[in-house]
């Protein structure tokens, strides 16, 4: 098996390692060797990777595996080239003699350093100190494996800096610098790389002021900012996009810095969104479900118990609804609901925190909050109007005048929305019909 030394060499990646460079050369000047490898071999003896050498003009180097058998069983050997069991290929200029002193733990022979031509008579004096060599040996190999392994992680972690789909803002223990990665660059306008804290804080204080809900940003971080240990979430919101933006303190050197990473869930926000409309919307008027008014009925009734403005509960329903169906067809009469359901809304736009919610089959309710009683039969009496006035245009061109009954309450204090003042208005509902129809009854 033919390898390639150098392809298993990735020196531009690695720091040069200038110590163990120094006592190869301290090994060839003692053995006057022509050229000393630092070596290691891989457990199986088929690939060895060189650390480091003496001389770089060696580009042919190639090695014959098994490396195993070249090395197995000795501590330091003289081998005459030719005689190899295996054979170590060079295209110097001649090889008559080689001396390989292993390094490692005897069990573990991958480590070790190859001494290429060196002269004979300072060889036993070599042998006589090669514990001390090795011993020697394998302490600059650990310096340079751990210096080799935080070079590896340093360019590793830089890399993750620059591609995460993250912005990350990373601030320094001593507060006196902040990197900043490419996302969140574009975020905070600014070119990535490193910048003076004041800078990146002036512009990350800009970038909450570009944001819909600027005031909330600024209460929760600015407010936080003076305690070191703070940790915050917060939501900013810009048009579509919703960025969640979380800080916290890192340590690096033992001292405290902080992270700021910036996310883009927009996608998520809008899936949850759409869900929410399917788990709360009736699909046919899209007025809000019965489901809806439960989740939020405890709400209403909190801020109507703070007396600052009165609570409406009003329940109507279509009169002669069936009548309709039969007569235009059900899909007809899906748009009578679709109609009213529409113009429900639009009188709900003027009140204040007013939902439409679909009740039954042709029965809303709507919650509103009015200053005075008279405000809440003001827009029953537009309700019971504007349907009154604006005949529902059929697919087929036909105007269909339709008209509501409906009851109105105003919740009262110490009741329930749903067992109270809903009952009541309904009451006052069927008080409308009887009374004749296409009218509100105040109960
Ligand atoms: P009243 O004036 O007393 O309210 O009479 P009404 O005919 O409106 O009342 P009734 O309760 O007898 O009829 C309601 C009808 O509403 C019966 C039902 O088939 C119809 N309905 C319920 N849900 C839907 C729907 O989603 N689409 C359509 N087209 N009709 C519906
Ligand atoms: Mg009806
Ligand atoms: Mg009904």
């Amino acid at each position: 098996m033919l390898k390639k030394v150098q392809e298993h060499l990735p020196r531009q990646l690695l720091p040069a390692p200038d110590a163990i460079t120094a006592f190869c050369h301290l090994i060839a000047n003692w053995s006057r060797s022509e050229l000393v490898l630092a070596l290691t071999v891989d457990q199986q003896g088929n690939r060895a990777q060189i650390i480091t050498t003496t001389s770089t003009k060696f580009p042919n180097l190639e090695i014959i595996a098994p490396w195993r058998d070249l090395v197995q069983g000795t501590v330091i050997d003289v081998l005459p080239f030719l005689k190899l069991p295996s054979i170590f290929f060079c295209l110097l200029s001649k090889v008559e003699r080689i001396v390989y002193i292993p390094c490692g733990e005897p069990e573990k022979w991958c480590q070790g350093l190859l001494l290429v031509n060196p002269v004979e008579e300072p060889l036993q004096q070599l042998a006589e100190q090669k514990g001390y060599i090795a011993a020697l040996y394998r302490q600059l190999l650990i310096h340079h494996r751990q210096s080799q392994n935080s070079f590896i992680f340093e360019a590793q972690f830089q890399d993750i800096f620059d591609t995460v789909p993250l912005g990350l803002v990373l601030i320094k223990g001593d507060s006196s610098t902040a990197m900043v990665n490419s996302y969140a660059a574009q975020w905070l306008q600014l070119p990535p790389g490193s910048h003076p804290v004041q800078i990146v804080a002036e512009h990350m204080k800009q970038g909450w002021e570009r944001c819909d809900n600027c005031d909330e940003l600024v209460n929760l971080f600015q407010g936080l900012a003076a305690n070191a240990n703070f940790s915050a979430q917060g939501e900013c919101r810009r048009g579509e996009k919703t960025f969640l933006i979380d800080t916290h303190p890192v340590r690096g050197d033992s001292r405290l810095g902080r992270v700021w990473i910036f996310s883009d869930i927009s996608d998520m926000r809008q899936r949850e969104q759409a869900l929410l409309a399917l788990a709360w919307l009736d699909p046919l008027t899209g007025a809000f479900n019965r489901r809806f008014l439960l989740s939020r009925v405890e709400a209403y009734e909190s801020q109507a118990a703070t007396g600052e403005a009165l609570l409406t509960v009003m329940i109507f329903d279509i009169d002669h609804f069936k009548r309709i169906n039969d007569t235009y067809g059900h899909d007809q009469g899906d748009v009578v609901l679709r109609t009213l359901a529409a113009r429900a809304k639009q009188v709900l736009e003027s009140c204040q925190d007013g939902i439409l919610v679909r009740w039954g089959g042709e029965e809303f309710v709507l919650l509103f909050f009015v200053a005075y009683e008279d405000q809440a039969k003001a827009v029953a009496e537009e309700l019971c109007s504007v349907v009154r006035s604006q005949p529902v245009e059929l697919t087929d061109q036909y105007s269909l005048s339709v008209t509501i009954s409906l009851g109105v309450t105003l919740f009262r204090g110490g009741e329930q929305v749903l067992s109270d003042s809903i009952p009541r208005a309904d009451q006052a509902l069927y008080e409308a019909k009887h009374g004749g129809r296409d009218r509100w009854v105040w109960a």
